[in-house]
């Protein structure tokens, strides 16, 4: 019997000759790193993505629909590449808020069709 260390935690590993981890948790951990490395510049689109449809909701909560240029919502720390752009060449839908093109670099935010103001 060859002696395998575990890929996680390099602890020795006893079971089947062909076992490659310690524990169920070691292969996990193993596997979400690898899916995070894997996913990374898609999960930090996603994190990003999220943040700025919290500030669109708190932003749309204070003023309504306000028309905005792209420079606004940079100033308020939200990058427009990150969020649901409804341009006259179609729509991308990344999350149910909205900043609708209106106009030459002038955006209004649309809530999504569930939202409730009183939330
Ligand atoms: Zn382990």
């Amino acid at each position: 019997m060859k002696n395998i260390t575990c890929k996680t935690c390099h602890q020795v590993v006893y079971g089947r000759n062909n076992q490659i981890y310690c524990s169920q948790k070691c292969k996990n951990a193993f596997h979400n790193d690898n899916y995070r490395k894997r996913h990374r510049k898609a999960l930090n689109a996603l994190k990003q993505i999220m943040a700025n449809a919290k500030k669109i909701e708190s932003l749309y909560r204070r003023h309504g629909s306000i028309v905005l240029k792209s420079k606004s919502f940079v100033e308020k720390g939200l990058d427009p590449a990150f969020t649901n752009s409804n341009r006259r060449d179609g729509v991308f839908e990344f999350d149910d808020w909205l900043l609708k093109e209106i106009g030459e670099d002038a955006y209004m935010i649309i809530p999504p069709i569930t939202f409730n103001e009183n939330e």
